[in-house]
């Protein structure tokens, strides 16, 4: 029983002539019967680590996985792939359960699937005695840690699995990386000299690119009549937003549906089932769509809202380019996003050091939307990834920024702000820089101001850009429960009054047919 078996297994069932980097190492640790822990990046390819090991090795393996609704679909592609696989969970009728106990009894299984619920039911653990266990994996293992933001209460017991059989290897596995989960994972589940497998988490073939949030529909339709026929997805904040785009796309001709949790079980699963199957080329759906979805050429992910953290972001996006070919990742961003998000958090149900927490993952996210820096690199940085090099792959390596002497411009906003009384939002700083004659600068007087038009001849946008970028180097405050208004901070008034230098990274724009339009 070892790797050349693994090998003819891998072949047999699945069709793979090899493992890819990585797998073998965690398929041969498993076999040693050692408990084993897996960080690899969605699409990596973590089922192949317990499910060949579990065909090797006689008797039967118990997979617990939280997402009840992809455990049917591991199983049938199990079946069809000629594996002896079931499942148990709640959704099922007693019979139903019966029957697969049965099977499990006569020997006829190879895996079984079991929800954590399921798996903790009172005499549950008696029926697994029972049984000839070889292996128990556990699936989306980060739902341990009440760091994570997927923290499943139920996980905690699992540390039952190693007290009750303690000769029974286990494999805990999971895509989500950070240091506190992965210290929970080793600990909570009182795993024994575990062997811990960290894949990269690089995904090379993903081109990440990030856009300002005006106009965003207008970017899209931009975006997708470049890229005909290609499947992708359309993140949304609220399960509203995917049926408004669906329809918007639809009445242009596109192929698009829209999914979220509001829909029934079945309208989920048709719809799912239509991507898989190219029937749906464009999905507009909310972050429950996608846990798990088995499906390589989604060519570019989109995210119309900016998401909650960087851990949510690269999982959605990881949904793409899972074949190895180019896939892209476009992310809309601004400031108005922001606003919502940290008043979902601070208005949540979380303790005040939850709160803490998820507000810190949030400003991570805007900092990485607002990078002046290689994508890549903040991303893989934030994931506790040595990369030194510029990726070559990002709208920042395409357009590397040149920083200039802002003072004078940072001066002009910063005195809008003071003008202003701290009492206004960045829109409305750039309105009256740019000398916006409109109800607000009007009613408010703000058009008698010295600074009213001081900024005529830079575009809004870029405006905007400059605020953020004063905001990330600490030179203006936001606060964020007065409805966005700009502060003016010690460091401000050194820019205002001390003459205090500003360096600032040019605003490009990365839309490459603007590029085009620009050189001809
Ligand atoms: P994860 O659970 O890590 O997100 P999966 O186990 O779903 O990833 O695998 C992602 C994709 O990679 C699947 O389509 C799977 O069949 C494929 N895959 C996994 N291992 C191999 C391999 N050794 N050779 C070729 N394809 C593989
Ligand atoms: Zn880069």
């Amino acid at each position: 029983m070892g790797i050349r078996e693994a090998r003819e297994v891998l072949k047999l069932y699945f069709g793979y002539d090899k493992f890819r980097p990585g797998q073998e190492e965690i398929v041969t640790s498993v076999l040693e019967k050692r408990d084993t822990v897996v960080l690899m990046p969605t699409g990596g390819g973590k089922s192949i680590c317990y499910q060949v090991p579990g065909l090797v090795m006689p008797g039967i393996s118990v997979v617990v996985s939280p997402l009840i609704a992809l455990m049917k679909d591991q199983v049938e592609a199990l079946l069809s792939n000629g594996v002896q696989a079931a499942y148990l969970n709640s959704s099922q009728s007693s019979a139903e359960q019966q029957r697969v106990e049965q099977q499990c009894y006569d020997g006829k299984l190879k895996m079984l699937y079991v929800s954590p619920e399921k798996l903790l039911s009172a005499g549950f653990f008696s029926f697994l005695k029972s049984l000839k266990i070889n292996l128990f994996a556990i699936d989306e293992a980060h739902c341990i840690s009440a760091w994570g933001h997927d923290f499943r209460p139920e996980y905690l017991q699992l540390k039952n699995l190693k007290l009750q059989f303690p000769d029974v290897p286990v494999i805990a596995l999971t895509a989500t990386a950070d240091r506190l989960t992965q210290r929970d994972i080793l600990t909570q589940l009182y795993l024994q000299d575990p062997k811990v497998f960290i894949s990269s988490f690089d995904r090379p073939n993903i081109y990440l690119q990030v856009k300002p949030g005006q106009k965003r529909m207008e970017a899209i339709l931009d975006f997708l009549e470049e890229r005909p026929f290609q499947p992708g997805i359309i993140y949304c904040l609220s399960r509203k937003a995917t049926e408004t785009m669906a329809r918007k796309l639809q009445e242009k001709g596109y192929n698009a549906d829209y999914y979220h949790a509001g829909l029934s079980a079945r309208d989920r699963e048709k719809v799912q089932e239509k991507f898989l199957q190219d029937n749906v080329m464009i999905m507009c759906a909310t972050i429950a769509f996608g846990m798990g979805i088995d499906k390589s050429n989604v060519r570019w992910v989109i995210h119309y809202n900016l998401p909650k953290n960087l851990e949510s972001y690269y999982q959605e996006i990881g949904r793409g380019g899972r074949d190895g070919a180019p896939a892209e990742a476009l992310l809309f961003h601004s400031l108005g996003d922001v606003m919502t998000l940290r008043d979902f958090i601070t208005q949540g149900g979380e303790n005040s050091k939850e709160q803490a927490l998820s507000l810190a993952k949030l400003d991570r996210m805007q900092q990485y939307a607002e990078s002046t820096s290689c994508r890549r690199k903040t991303l893989m940085h934030y994931f506790g990834e040595e990369y030194q090099k510029d990726c070559g792959n990002c709208d920042i390596c395409d357009n590397p920024p040149t920083s200039f002497n802002g003072t004078e411009l940072a001066q002009k906003i910063l005195s809008a702000v003071a003008r202003t009384k701290e009492t206004v939002a960045s829109a409305q700083v750039v309105d009256i820089l740019r000398g916006s004659r409109n109800q607000m600068t009007l009613n408010k007087g703000y058009d008698k101001l010295k600074t009213f038009g001081a900024g005529r001849d830079v575009p809004a946008q870029e405006w905007q850009r400059y605020i953020h970028q004063l905001i990330n180097k600490g030179l203006l405050d936001i606060a964020y429960d007065e409805h966005g208004a700009l502060k003016l901070n010690a460091n401000s008034k050194e820019v205002l009054f001390d003459g205090k230098q500003v360096e600032l990274v040019k605003f490009q724009p990365i839309d490459p047919k603007e590029e085009k339009e620009k050189r001809t």
